[in-house]
C-alpha cells in the first residue's frame, strides 16, 4: 500500500499490441446528475443535492434509445452509487438492455480528497448498490474526474482486492483539473507484470505536433466541431493500434437543465457549451463506428490472448 509510481517502468506492463480488438471501440457513459460534476464542486454543496431536480433518468433514457436506434448492442455505463441508491430501477433498465454496469464511485469525490480506507468504503458501497440494482457483477471502475494519478496509485491495489478487473481512470494529457501526461496510452497492468489482476484502460489521446491531445469524446468533443472530434478519435486508434475509448455524460445532452449562475465562468463554459448539438454528434459517431462495452471490446480479447487463442 502507498506505493507511488515514480520509478515504475510502464513499458514492461503494457498489453501487447498484438491483441486484436476487432476494429471495435468502446462507448462509455458516466452516469451522474448535472449537479454532481467536478465543475460545480465548489459552488454546489453535497448537502444541497437532495433538494435539486433529478434529471439523470430522463437523459439516460434518451441515450438508451439512441443506442437502440443505432443498433449499438452494448456500452459501458459507469454509474454513481448515489444514482443506484435513489434510482435502482434506472440501473436495472440499463442492465436489462444488455449494457455493462460499472462503478464511478459513491458520490463523485475525487481520489486525492480521500484516504485509502475512505476510498475503499466509498467504492465498496457503490459497487454493492450497483450490483444489487443491476443483478450483475460489477468489474469496472472509473475515477471521478480522472482523479487517479501518481499520488493515488494505491487505489489499484484496493480496486483489485475488491474484485475489479479493470479501471478506466487515467487521461494521459495535461489538464488543470486532471490528467497524467506521462501515463501509457494503451491498456497496461498498473500493479506490474507479476500481478495482472487489474488492467488500466486509459482514455484515448492522439499525438499531434508532439502534444497529446484528448481524443475520447467528453467535453472536448462537445466544444469542438464534429469533424475534429471524429478525426482525433480515429487517429488515436491508428496511432495507438488499439481500441479508442469514447465517453460522455447524460447531462451533456440536456440543454434545459437548471443554470448554475454563480459557478466560475470557465466552469460554466465547459459545462454548457455545445449541449444543443451534442446528441446529433453522438448519433453520428454511433453510426460511423462499431462500438461495444469495455468488457467485450477490451477485456474479452485480453483473456483470449492470455489463453493463447
Ligand atoms: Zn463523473
Amino acid at each position: 500500500m502507498g506505493s507511488k509510481v515514480s520509478n515504475h517502468d510502464y513499458t514492461a506492463s503494457l498489453v501487447p499490441t498484438s491483441v486484436n480488438f476487432d476494429n471495435k471501440h468502446v462507448f462509455s457513459i458516466d452516469v451522474e446528475e448535472w449537479f454532481q460534476v467536478g465543475a460545480f464542486e465548489n459552488t454546489i454543496s453535497r448537502l444541497d443535492w437532495q433538494g435539486l431536480e433529478s434529471r439523470v433518468e430522463l437523459q439516460t433514457q434518451k441515450l438508451l434509445s439512441v443506442l437502440r436506434e443505432t443498433r449499438q448492442t452494448k456500452a459501458t455505463f459507469f454509474c454513481l452509487g448515489d444514482v443506484a441508491k435513489r434510482l435502482p430501477h434506472l440501473i436495472k433498465a440499463i442492465a436489462d438492455e444488455g449494457h455493462e454496469i460499472a462503478c464511478h464511485g459513491s458520490d463523485h469525490k475525487r481520489l486525492f480528497t480521500l484516504a485509502p480506507e475512505e476510498f475503499r468504503s466509498d467504492v465498496l458501497n457503490a459497487k454493492n448498490a450497483l450490483e444489487e440494482a443491476a443483478g450483475q457483477a460489477v468489474i469496472g471502475y472509473r475515477a471521478p474526474s480522472f482523479s487517479l494519478t501518481k499520488d493515488t496509485w494505491w487505489a489499484y491495489e484496493i480496486l483489485a482486492n475488491l474484485g475489479f478487473q479493470y479501471s478506466s481512470s487515467l487521461y494521459p494529457i495535461q489538464h488543470d483539473h486532471y490528467g497524467m501526461s506521462d501515463a501509457p496510452k494503451t491498456p497496461f497492468y498498473p500493479l506490474g507484470n507479476s500481478n495482472k489482476s487489474i488492467v488500466e484502460i486509459p482514455m484515448s489521446v492522439c499525438k499531434i505536433f508532439g502534444r497529446n491531445l484528448p481524443a475520447s469524446g467528453g467535453g472536448y468533443f462537445r466544444l469542438l466541431p464534429y469533424f475534429i472530434g471524429k478525426h482525433l478519435f480515429a487517429k488515436a486508434a491508428r496511432q495507438n493500434q488499439s481500441a479508442s475509448i469514447f465517453y460522455m455524460h447524460p447531462w451533456e445532452v440536456d440543454p434545459n437543465q437548471p443554470l448554475v449562475f454563480d459557478a466560475p465562468l470557465l466552469s460554466r463554459f465547459r459545462h454548457y457549451t455545445g449541449q444543443r448539438g451534442m446528441l446529433d454528434k453522438v448519433k453520428k459517431m454511433l453510426k460511423h463506428y462499431q462500438f461495444g462495452s469495455m468488457e467485450d471490446v477490451v477485456l474479452a480479447p485480453l483473456v483470449r490472448h492470455a489463453d493463447g487463442l
